[in-house]
């Protein structure tokens, strides 16, 4: 089926919906979504987003900014940094205004508390700057802007899964997508097009990332030979439940949780003196596996203890009660009275499609935008957050730059139109999807993902090395292989996820490719990227971003500036 607007959004999460909302009533706008809106990710946001408010204590955005870059291991882009930082604090006020039930102060302000790296005055100490609703903040964020997006009649295509993306001449004209209650194809036919189809954290086993969490959005971009910017930067967090991966938010931390080993001792005190449990993310996770490497992992395993149980029960029960019922539920335990086994969990996707302060995405090293075609929230890389993402600043930076996609979009508009599109402009997505859904080869999809995830737990984690890179290269080239023969039993249309999970498995695959050469090629440690070969940070040689296109069926590596303003880099130290 065909369908016409003016733009198409692909992905309701908090980035989607809130460049919805703005383009709402200004221009004709469909949004899809392979899952129905309110279950997006963004609504599994625990702790916070944050803003240099001062609601609690004095705060500026400078030193926002500067946290970012610091928390970023100066890998960020700082035009970029001082645009998010500084929006940030009208765009806590926009959400309010649609309703956001933020928690209160007693005087009645938005109630803000701490969180990893955030500091007040460049570093001297830890400053209440995230403001939160209780521990579900991203489930309010999408709900008020849904709710909004509803009021503003905004047309939603649910349960519509992404296939392919339209661009004729060098310009973007559209999608392909399935309908995945009927199996029909449907060409949606815009010349603006924003992706904001969020993470691809199921490239690893332990993670705390939903199910749909597979780059479709990413993958489908890079088919396109649209770069992907710093895949090797992936962040762990350090308390997802053990084994398990669900996450545990840092929240819990500030409000007052501690970390501790085997002997109980309070291990970040030797780490992190100043910061302490709110050291930034890499930094903690890393510290957790030299601990358990050093046989302080609680009874020798590879875990640590969250320790709540000096907090007012009260402070648990009233801001962290999701947390409570989660522990309580999966674990069986009161998060009052015991303590919480964690491990690192992967979480957040740094990289993504590279794109310009406004969503326009960029192509190249000079930064030249593909007309028509903007990304924004987890799925793209502005870079905001650089080699690692300081907690509640993807809340931020999806509505910033949902937001700023969106204003930008409403001007392109007016000189952007519907060009002819080209011929047969859905044939290589139904040709993907009849070759899945006519496979009889013996490799089951199912084992495919499973061995992958495993893979890139063992060798792309919190720690590398060439060897483990290395070792990770080759078992992609054979599980692409692999891949070419796969068989699936389900043929029907309906729900088909025989065929969808087959989508997003290849998805993976393309992604993992890139985190896996990315972390090769560089030779050095920052952020969440650790090589164990390369302890040290080498802005000789690495003060750069990588760039990964496909050219050819092959990838290629290339590099782009880092934009530095106002903060020269210098030694992380908490
Ligand atoms: C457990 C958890 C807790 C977190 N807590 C916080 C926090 O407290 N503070 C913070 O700042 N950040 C937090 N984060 C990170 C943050 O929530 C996410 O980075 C952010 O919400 C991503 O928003 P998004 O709009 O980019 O994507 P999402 O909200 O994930 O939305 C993606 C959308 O894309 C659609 N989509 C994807 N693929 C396709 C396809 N093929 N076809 C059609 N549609 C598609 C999906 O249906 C979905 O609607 C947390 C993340 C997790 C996993």
């Amino acid at each position: 089926m065909y369908h016409k607007s003016d733009v198409v959004v692909v992905g309701a999460g908090g980035a989607g919906l809130m460049a919805a909302l703005e383009l709402a009533g200004k221009a004709d706008v469909a949004v899809l979504s392979k899952v129905y809106p309110t279950r997006s990710h963004t609504g599994t946001a625990q702790g916070g987003v944050c803003a240099a408010l001062g609601n609690m204590e004095e705060d500026h955005w400078e030193w926002h900014s500067f946290d970012t870059v610091k928390g970023g291991d100066y890998l960020c882009d700082q035009d970029a940094v001082d645009v998010l930082c500084q929006t940030a604090i009208d765009n806590i006020y926009h959400l309010e205004h649609l309703g956001l039930p933020f928690n209160r102060t007693p005087d009645g302000l938005i109630a803000q508390r701490f969180f990893g790296g955030h500091t007040k005055d460049y570093g001297k100490a830890p400053v209440h700057r995230a403001c939160y609703a209780a521990d579900r903040t991203g489930h309010m964020i999408l709900q008020t802007l849904y709710q909004n997006c509803i009021r503003q009649n905004v047309r939603f295509y649910d349960e519509y899964h992404l296939l392919d993306l339209i661009i004729n001449d060098g310009v973007c004209q559209g999608v392909v997508a399935l309908e995945l209650r009927t199996g029909e194809i449907h060409t949606f036919h815009a010349p603006a097009v924003l992706f904001a189809t969020g993470g691809y954290g199921r490239v690893y086993k332990i993670t705390s990332n939903a199910l749909t969490y597979t780059g479709d959005g990413v993958a489908i971009a890079i088919r396109h030979g649209v770069p992907i910017e710093d895949p090797e930067f992936f962040q762990f967090h350090p308390t997802g439940i053990y084994k398990m991966g669900i996450l545990v938010t840092e929240g819990a931390r500030g409000e007052g949780g501690v970390l501790r080993n085997r002997t109980g001792e309070r291990f970040m005190e030797r780490y992190a003196p100043t910061l302490l449990d709110l050291a930034p993310r890499d930094m903690i996770s890393r510290d957790i596996y030299l601990e358990v490497r050093e046989g302080r992992g609680i009874d020798g395993k590879d875990y640590v203890h969250l320790d709540l149980t000096q907090l007012d029960p009260a402070v648990v029960h009233e801001k962290l009660p999701d947390i409570t019922d989660f522990v309580e539920t999966y674990l069986g335990i009161d998060p009052t009275k015991q303590m919480i086994p964690v491990q690192p969990t992967a979480h957040y996707a740094m990289g993504g499609i590279p794109t310009d302060v406004d969503g326009r995405v960029v192509v190249d090293e000079k930064n030249t935008p593909l007309p028509g075609f903007y990304a924004a929230g987890e799925c793209a890389c502005v870079s905001v957050h650089g080699a690692n993402r300081l907690g509640t600043n993807s809340l931020l930076d999806i509505t910033v730059f949902g937001q700023r996609s969106a204003r930008h979009i409403l001007r392109f508009l007016k000189e952007g139109q519907h060009l002819p599109l080209p011929p047969e402009a859905d044939g290589p997505a139904r040709a993907e999807v009849s070759r899945v859904l006519s496979s009889t080869g013996e490799e089951k999809v199912a084992v495919l993902r499973a061995e992958l995830q495993q893979c890139m737990d063992d060798n792309a984690g919190v720690m590398r090395d060439a060897e483990k890179l290395r070792t990770a290269r080759s078992k992609l080239v054979e599980l692409r292989e692999r891949f070419t023969h796969i068989g699936i039993q389900d043929r029907g249309l309906t729900y088909n996820t025989d065929l969808t999970e087959a989508l997003e498995t290849g998805n993976l695959l393309d992604i993992a490719e890139t985190i896996v050469l990315g972390a090769l090629n560089r030779e050095e440690s920052r952020g969440g990227h650790y090589r164990e070969d390369f302890p040290k940070r080498d802005d000789a040689h690495f003060l750069k971003h990588t760039l990964i296109k496909r050219v050819d069926g092959k990838l290629s590596l290339g590099y782009k500036p880092v934009v530095i303003t106002r903060f020269q880099p210098k030694e992380r130290t908490y």
